[in-house]
């Protein structure tokens, strides 16, 4: 029993959408930032390009596990008055005066995370630190990312305020894992960043205008659409689930007439010309000696503290497999790995057990699946 529940919560973790964008595109915008780049850097991230996409989602991994890694993923906006927040402060040290660091971690800091990783990652470019520089690559990518993602810059980021439980996953991992495959993401050559600040704020101001368009399109849609046709059920790693609909999720992203792509295309760009910018910054030092030299892997063993709410956790999926579930199982695939060790805790808490809903070969397919990611967590 302990095992089943043990392995039924990994599975919940790993099947359903990372946090930010989904793991789909978390991972699709690293990899194709790269192919922003001029040849002096190219020959470098190209060499790394495996490692630069399989490293996309390792901020959310660490969410829980770090306690200050959280907040650089999302910014409530809204809780310092409007558009657009003149009198929140654009530097990290002048906010951190005003409101507190504990404050602003709590409450969302992505846009003040942005400038720090463009220094970290021109001092590892001084260094000519070749892990350093892809694994600062990889998590600024990440965080660049979510800044473009609408739902991460305001306090209703799953429209729990609204009554639209469910669309952050919606918007920023069901659309671009339907329809992504046919985007273009052709979006030209990356720039020089003149102020690492001012740009960082932009893309969460942009981003924080289309909130209205995000929640309001979907409420108008919701009242338009035939309620038994808005959800359907999906296998997820043998695992049925609940999900939005092809047909809603189509029409919502027909609605938001290439709001998603045109996002997912800006933090592609955006997220080139931080790296650039941040290899500028060093004086552009020559890479092709560096992209001869081979990365070892990121360390993945982390000391996982129980920390079992979040705020996208209670998405459509995983409450739908196991009322409750939110108390033990977050929804993000970029969590498995961390998660593995929280679940022993929730796993003793828990009094459900879904083996009666199970499909033949579930619990052994489950079985083995969570045997081989212990062993390549622990070996
Ligand atoms: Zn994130
Ligand atoms: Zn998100």
């Amino acid at each position: 029993m302990y095992f089943r529940l043990l392995s039924l919560c990994f599975l919940l973790a790993a099947g359903l959408p990372a946090h930010g964008w989904g793991f789909w595109a978390h991972q699709r915008i690293n990899r194709l930032a790269i192919f922003t780049l001029p040849p002096e850097m190219i020959v470098l991230y190209k060499a790394n390009i495996e490692y630069i996409t399989n490293h996309a989602v390792d901020p959310d991994m660490r969410r829980y596990a770090v306690d200050d890694e959280a907040g650089r993923h999302f910014m409530d906006l809204d809780r310092y008055g409007s558009f657009p927040f003149d009198s929140l402060p654009r530097r990290w040290k002048d906010a951190v005066a005003r409101y507190s660091e504990d404050s602003l971690r709590t409450h969302g800091m992505v846009p003040y995370q942005l400038p720090m990783a463009v220094y970290q990652l021109k001092e590892a470019f001084e260094r000519k630190d070749l892990q350093a520089i892809m694994d600062i690559s990889a998590d600024m990518g990440h965080y660049v990312g979510d800044a473009h993602v609408p739902l991460h810059t305001t306090s209703n980021y799953n429209g729990q305020f609204t009554g639209q439980k469910g669309i952050h996953g919606f918007w920023e991992s069901r659309i671009p894992e339907l329809f992504g495959e046919k985007w273009n993401f052709f979006v030209g050559r990356c720039y020089y960043i003149n102020d690492i600040y001012a740009e960082s704020w932009q893309a969460v101001l942009e981003s924080h205008l289309q909130v209205d368009s995000v929640l309001g399109i979907e409420k108008q849609l919701s009242k338009d659409f035939p309620a038994d046709r808005k959800y359907g059920y999906e296998s997820r790693n043998q695992v049925v689930m609940r999900v939005y609909s092809r047909e809603y999720t189509e029409a919502y992203n027909k609605a938001l007439d290439g709001m998603v792509e045109r996002r997912m295309r800006a933090s592609i760009r955006r997220i080139g010309s931080y790296w650039y910018t941040a290899w500028k910054m060093a004086g552009s030092p020559d890479l092709s000696e560096l992209a001869k030299q081979q990365l070892s892997d990121r360390p993945q063993r982390m000391e996982v503290k129980l920390k079992i709410f979040d705020r996208e956790s209670q998405d459509i999926g995983a409450m739908m497999l196991r009322p409750g579930a939110d108390m033990c199982c977050g929804n993000h695939s970029g969590a498995a790995l961390a998660m593995g060790w929280q679940t022993m805790d929730c796993a003793r808490q828990s009094s459900s057990d879904l083996s009666e809903n199970a499909a033949p070969g579930f619990w052994k397919s489950l079985q083995n699946q969570l045997l081989s990611w212990w062993n390549s967590v622990w070996h």
